[in-house]
């Protein structure tokens, strides 16, 4: 699929060489049809899946810091960007001026934002009309001279909070010289402005000037209809031009049109249309974003990006490339950083595709180039912990170097197989032929000197030999944290100037290759099998690689045979191997030292005539497998490879288990311990064709294979991941178990990401997860407003930090049981309805069978989603149908707070929704009737929320997320969390006990719980009759929170402490008390008799939700009051899902009773 940018230079040249009639600049009319093409179908996912949520992430912070939000938006079309943030923001916008050059888009965009449609305008709160100039945005202060629609009032001296290149700057040159001119637009303060610029097709080179924020979208796509007339409209927009001549005009529209159906793809889900890719870029700047003269002015230049081996890396046109010979100099790169809040990449052995950035200052280490030797012993009688001889790499040095160094003095570090690879490597897991005797290269780091990327100090840590100790380096409070995270994700937390690894004696290895063809792929297979079973049974001090190729037009399957060995190796020895009995006998047989290992390779000399030596570039993602010989696992193997876009892709399985799997998932960050065999995907192209169709085809082809591989996988090698949008899904698969203590760390070590574009690590989650279930039935409008509400707390902050937030169907948990059960395609199942109906009958009867044989299969996928989203602050689970969810589930997600939302429209709507007009439709929902029961008709249960989508468009949900839940991700719930002190071994050994009743007792305490339970309380205030609690502990917030509210407080007491008449009930002993005495006995409890008016409504509060024992007390004696369950809310301070107090008060009749509580607290 060609990029729009390749079609425009192939477009170009097609006018340059058919005709001679001069070019005429394109009409508004053209220009505006073609621009429409743009958003039109596919082109629409790159505003939904990353304009708008990246500009909605980006500017919230903005946001959160002023009331009101002036805004300038350049080149917008015909709707601004803007206006399709979400309501909270919209709302704060109160400036808003545009430039648009084109007339009939500046008449939309003025129609648009002044004719509010019948819900709400796009910018709600303006002061004053938009202005909006006809005219484009230029060097010059062109303010005053143009003419604007509006009649509004401004100075020369306008001042923006935000100002949006919205398309790609098309038509401005030089960029750098107008984001420049929007920077000086900025307001200073309170904390400066923001310049955005969207760019579609490939970087922006902008001489020089810093990038605040990036992100990348490289799977944009465009399409357009296969039809003459929209390819003529669609072609001169992307040329730029049409002919003055009409006699030239038509064979110039005829060859582009064949242009663009040569060039376009096609593709079964869009009929009729071709498809151009269009990846677009993000780029913010701050008034920062000139400060790269000041870092120059301190730390060298580097010698441009010679050093960096990867092709993609040096398409990347960074700010600049710094090159520090002094650790001082890699402090001053970090202090300027921190300063201009701007992030930073490093260069190592330059081979990843993300040491360099675009508009992103990098920092190479080459100049730290020394490799140390201290053998057993030496270090003057200071050497650490390690009774053997270590060696001390600095950070600039390559594998072949330090194999080189120290293979002259006996010894070896175990590291990769290719002699210019880097730090990346070794602080990133490292494997190699050693790896199944020693453990990976990071395994053998015993010490580091670290910059910290937070306080920009020289930290020492670990064991560092007194003479690699910089002046000044100190120990850090967690030394022992960050030892273990540069263990596997080294590149995340500080700038490595050098490591210390314990080294091992230099053997010689005996090098053994065979090269099988198999006869097809049932064979293939077969091989691939034999193989794993074979390589699981060879010792500590052998591993075996294979290779998946295609050659002369034939499937390969490469296999190679280390084998280690101290003592001295000579090529009389070849003797019988395992893997010989399945291979046949060696094609070679060799006897190399760990130099010479380096030309071994088989990808190097032996496939494809090597390759590896000739002009060629490539791009890997590797995946940790176990049994490769499963027939699901070859298949994809085998099926991969048959589908390689250049002849050269191929797939290396390097051999795993031995010492990697020694070592505890957790013992270090790099997690992935229990595999057979990393899976190398690798995309090969001629380097002549960096950056074009082919280059992205085997990209393509790596992520695609690597998608398919994943699921089945036991991990993702983290080495090679970035910050391309691709790999997130990868990284989610990296570091097994130690994801969430990753990511605290990222949060305190690199508070302020410099280090932004290294291997993507998940995001420190907010304290307590907010599990949202939106229930309701079909046609209410479920997954919409699950949808719209991701998108409000998508633009919260919690710490300072963006919160993310994700919707999922649990019905999806069934589809994928069912896709693997049945071999039935689950990308289909997941997306194409037609598909889906298909197999609506047996993916029910599927279910059901389930449910027969796993009764607790709700727990289960339930459980299933929740883990998926790890990482998320905010999940949204849509697709349940079952009854009183909270109750029931609660207890599964103790330290998650869980919360239904039940979504109704009336019958009316809900049938228009459903596109069935007929009184007789089903009002099983499509999307869910899979997985759950028949529909709710009436609840006997009370949801949490209820929420009326009666109304289109998404204000009303916008307005409820941020009046309901927006709360629950409030700062101020964890400042109350925080004053929950844990007792240890109260009231009894063994029991945490957590003093809710402590709140009241501390400075503030009293009074910011008091104010959560107002302002927490979903009901209305004024038609609350009564406050009521029941001593002690809910006494203390209750009468405080009557006060405030001002309503009557009614106390209910231990019988026989209140006067006459008073009615009763027994109160079983609650937990705590029967934790406290095993003598707790059961009491009566009473309140006076008529003491809150008939009819009146009742708020119980009380401090403690655990058993639910007390609450059911205080329920049936208000119902023995003649006050009915529809007349309570219950509010408590905490509650301890781990008791199911919610479910005990379902069982005993209280479900439709509504029950609020501020805190959710694990533990019992
Ligand atoms: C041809 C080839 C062969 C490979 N062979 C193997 C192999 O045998 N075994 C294996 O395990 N992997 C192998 N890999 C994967 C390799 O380990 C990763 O690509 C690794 O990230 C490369 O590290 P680098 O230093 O060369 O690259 P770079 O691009 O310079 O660095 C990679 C990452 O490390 C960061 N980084 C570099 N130096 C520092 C530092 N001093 N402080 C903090 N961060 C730093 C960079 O910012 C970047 O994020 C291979 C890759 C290629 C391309």
């Amino acid at each position: 699929m060609a990029t729009l940018d390749s079609l425009k230079q192939v477009l170009r040249q097609k006018a340059k060489t058919t005709v001679s009639s001069t070019k005429q600049p394109l009409s508004d009319t053209q220009y505006s049809a073609g621009f429409d093409i743009l958003l039109q179908g596919v082109g629409w996912t790159t505003y939904q899946d990353f304009i708008i949520p990246q500009l909605s992430q980006l500017l919230a912070p903005l946001f959160n810091s002023r009331p009101h939000i002036s805004a300038l938006e350049i080149g917008p079309g015909p709707k601004s960007l803007l206006g399709y943030l979400p309501g909270r923001l919209r709302r704060q916008v109160r400036k808003y001026t545009v430039f648009e050059p084109n007339g009939l888009l500046a008449t939309g965009l003025e129609e648009w934002l002044c004719s509010p449609s019948e819900t709400e305008s796009p910018l709600p709160c303006l002061e004053s009309p938009p202005n909006i100039y006809r005219s484009p945005f230029v060097l010059q202060d062109n303010i005053e001279s143009a003419t604007a629609t509006s009649t509004g009032t401004r100075d020369n001296d306008e001042k923006y909070d935000i100002v949006l290149f919205c398309h790609s700057m098309y038509g401005m040159k030089p960029k750098h010289k107008f984001i420049e001119r929007a920077l000086e637009m900025l307001v200073e303060r309170p904390q400066g402005g923001i310049v955005v610029v969207f760019h579609r097709d490939g970087t922006l080179h902008l001489d020089g000037l810093v990038c605040h924020r990036t992100a990348s979208f490289p799977t944009g796509v465009v399409s357009v209809a296969d039809n003459d007339e929209e390819l003529d409209c669609f072609a001169s927009f992307i040329a730029g031009f049409t002919m003055q001549d009409i006699d030239v005009d038509n064979p110039t529209r005829v060859d582009w049109r064949k242009v663009c159906r040569t060039l376009g793809r096609r593709e079964e889900a869009y009929p009729d249309h071709l498809l151009f890719s269009a990846p677009n870029f993000m780029m913010a700047f701050t008034q920062h974003a000139t400060a790269l003269p000041e870092l120059l002015a301190q730390v060298p230049l580097g010698k441009g990006d010679k050093t960096v081996k990867n092709r993609e890396a040096r398409l990347h046109r960074p700010a600049s490339i710094v090159r520090p010979t002094e650790v001082r100099h890699v402090q001053q790169c970090v202090r300027w950083a921190l300063k201009h809040e701007v992030g930073l990449t490093v260069v190592g052995g330059g081979h990843s595709g993300h040491c360099l950035w675009p508009n992103v200052v990098s920092v190479d280490m080459g100049a730290f180039d020394q490799v140390h030797i201290l053998t057993a012993g030496v270090d003057g009688g200071n050497s650490g912990p390690q009774s053997g001889s270590l060696v001390v790499v600095e950070s600039g040095c390559k594998t072949g170097e330090i194999i080189r160094k120290t293979m002259a003095a006996g010894l070896t570090v175990p590291l990769g197989a290719r002699p210019s690879v880097g730090a990346g490597l070794w602080l990133q897991g490292g494997i190699g032929h050693l790896a199944r005797l020693h453990g990976l290269a990071c395994d053998a780091i015993v010490g580091a000197v670290v910059v910290s990327v937070d306080s920009s100090q020289v930290l020492c840590i670990g064991t560092v030999p007194s003479k690699h100790r910089p002046a000044g380096a100190v120990r850090p409070g967690n030394e022992t944290d960050l030892l273990w995270a540069m263990k596997g994700a080294g590149t995340n937390f500080g700038i490595v100037i050098s490591v210390t690894f314990k080294a091992y004696a230099a053997p010689t290895y005996s090098i053994r290759n065979w090269i099988v063809p198999p006869s097809d792929n049932l064979e293939a297979r077969l091989r691939l099998s034999d193989f794993d079973n074979v390589a699981s049974k060879l010792p500590r001090n052998a591993s075996a690689d294979a290779y998946l190729y295609w050659d002369n037009d034939k499937l390969h399957l490469g296999v190679t045979m280390f084998e280690s060995s101290t003592s001295r190796l000579t090529l009389e020895m070849p003797t019988p191997t395992p893997t010989g009995t399945i291979l046949g006998p060696e094609d070679n047989f060799k006897v190399v030292d760990s130099v010479g290992l380096f030309d071994t390779e088989m990808y190097m000399s032996g496939m494809h005539g090597g390759h590896g030596g000739g002009k060629t570039s490539s791009f890997k993602r590797c995946l940790f497998l176990k049994c490769i010989g499963a027939v699901n696992v070859a298949d994809i193997l085998v099926a991969a490879i048959e589908t390689r876009p250049s002849p050269l892709c191929y797939l290396h399985l390097l051999q795993g288990g031995g010492a990697i799997g020694d070592v505890a998932a957790d013992a270090t960050a790099f997690g992935c311990r229990d595999w057979d065999f990393a899976c190398v995907v690798t995309g090969i192209w001629p380097r002549d064709q960096d950056g074009t169709e082919t280059a992205r085809a085997a990209v393509q082809w790596v992520y695609n294979v690597a998608g398919e591989l994943l699921p089945l996988s036991s991990g993702a090698y983290g080495a090679d991941l970035g910050p391309d949008p691709r790999d997130v899904v990868l990284a989610s698969k990296a570091f097994g178990p130690n994801r969430q203590r990753l990511a605290r760390l990222k949060s305190s070590l690199d508070p302020r990401n410099v280090l932004a574009y290294a291997c993507p690590l998940p995001k420190a989650p907010m304290e307590q997860k907010l599990i949202i279930l939106v229930t309701g039935e079909s046609g209410a409008g479920k997954d919409y407003c699950a949808d719209v509400w991701v998108s409000t707390f998508s633009t919260c902050t919690y710490k300072s930090k963006s919160l993310t937030a994700r919707a999922i169907s649990i019905s999806d948990t069934t589809k994928r049981e069912y896709a693997a059960a049945t071999g039935a395609n689950l990308n289909r199942l997941l997306r194409d309805r037609a598909y889906k109906e298909q197999h609506r009958a047996a993916l029910t009867a599927f279910f059901q069978s389930q449910v027969r044989q796993r009764p607790r299969l709700l727990e289960e996928h339930f459980l299933d989603v929740v883990s998926e989203a790890v990482d998320v602050d905010v999940l949204l689970i849509t697709g349940m149908r079952d009854v009183a969810p909270v109750a029931t589930l609660s207890h599964l997600v103790p330290d998650s707070r869980l919360l239904e939302v039940h979504v109704q429209a009336s019958e009316q709507t809900r049938r228009i929704r459903r596109g069935c007009h007929g009184s007789n439709s089903n009002t099983n929902d499509n999307k869910d009737s899979s997985n759950r029961g028949s529909s709710l008709t009436a609840l006997d249960y009370r949801p949490s929320l209820t929420f009326g989508n009666e109304t289109t468009g998404k204000v009303t949900a916008d307005r409820f997320a941020e009046q309901y839940l927006i709360p629950f991700v409030h700062e101020d719930l964890q400042r109350l969390a925080n004053m929950v002190h844990q007792v240890p071994n109260f009231p009894r050994p063994g029991v945490d006990f957590r003093h809710v009743l402590g709140i009241a007792q501390q400075p503030g305490g009293l009074a910011l719980c008091t104010s959560l339970l107002q302002t927490h309380f979903t009901g209305d205030w004024a038609k609350v009759g009564a406050v009521a609690s029941c001593e002690v502990g809910g006494i203390v917030y209750a009468s405080a929170l009557a006060l405030l509210v001002d309503v009557p407080l009614v106390l209910i007491r231990e019988a026989g402490k209140l006067p006459l008449p008073t009615v009763s009930v027994i109160k079983p002993p609650s937990h705590i008390s029967s934790l406290a005495s095993t003598s707790s006995k059961e009491r009566r409890i009473e309140m006076e008799r008529d003491v809150v008016p008939r009819g009146a409504s009742v708020v119980v509060v009380d401090d403690v939700l655990s058993t639910g024992e007390t609450l059911c007390a205080v329920l049936q004696l208000l119902e023995k009051a003649s006050i009915g369950v529809e007349d309570v809310n219950i509010m408590v301070v905490a509650e301890f899902p781990v008791h199911r107090g919610r479910e005990l008060l379902r069982q005993r009749g209280f479900g439709r009773v509504n029950i609020q509580s501020l805190l959710v607290l694990g533990g019992a």
